[in-house]
């Protein structure tokens, strides 16, 4: 018997040939080990990101290597930048385009809460405009810190009951 919400396949009980799980958790696993960025690079803080998806930090490690400048591949939108009110109506418009489910990471001050722009031209945070899931503080944040908010939301989307919104859909 399973008896955690956020219990994996791969932890589930295995007699003989047969693996016992639930299908939120098979869901979930599979959906949070392929979590395509969509890298929404705005300022300073998209050259973190590209380093987090280069070789020294290797965010392939934990399946989100597949960048895809087309929202429509992709699951998780990280915003690395200001948002300045001019570039907020195409931010929200990617956005749309990405297919369900789907996240977002806010990387950095500027993202998270428009950081040191207490500007008419900079939106206070992307959080005014989409959901946020994760919020990453620093300016700019290392890409270690990036790469700990990617697992954060993993674990965020493990307990998610996907199986019972597919039935809905
Ligand atoms: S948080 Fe700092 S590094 Fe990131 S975009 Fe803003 S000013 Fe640039």
């Amino acid at each position: 018997m399973v008896t955690s919400n956020t219990e994996l396949a791969y932890n589930s009980k295995i007699e003989g040939e047969v693996i016992v799980s639930r299908a939120d958790a098979v869901i979930n696993w599979i959906r949070s080990n392929s979590m395509w960025p969509m890298p929404m690079g705005l300022a300073c803080c998209a050259i973190e990101l590209m380093a987090a998806g280069a070789s020294r930090f290797d965010i392939a490690r934990f399946g989100a290597e597949v960048m895809r400048f087309s929202p429509k591949q992709a699951d998780v939108m990280i915003v690395a930048g200001t948002v300045t009110y001019k570039m907020s109506s195409a931010v929200r418009r990617i956005y749309d385009q990405m297919a369900d489910p789907k996240w977002v990471i806010a990387m950095g001050a500027c993202a998270s809460t428009g950081g040191m722009y207490r500007s008419y031209a900079v939106l206070q945070g992307v959080d005014r405009i989409l959901p946020v899931d994760v919020y990453v503080s620093g300016c700019p944040p290392r890409p270690e810190a990036l790469l700990d908010a990617l697992i954060k939301l993993q674990d965020k989307v493990k307990r998610e009951p996907s199986a019972s919104k597919l039935l809905s859909a």
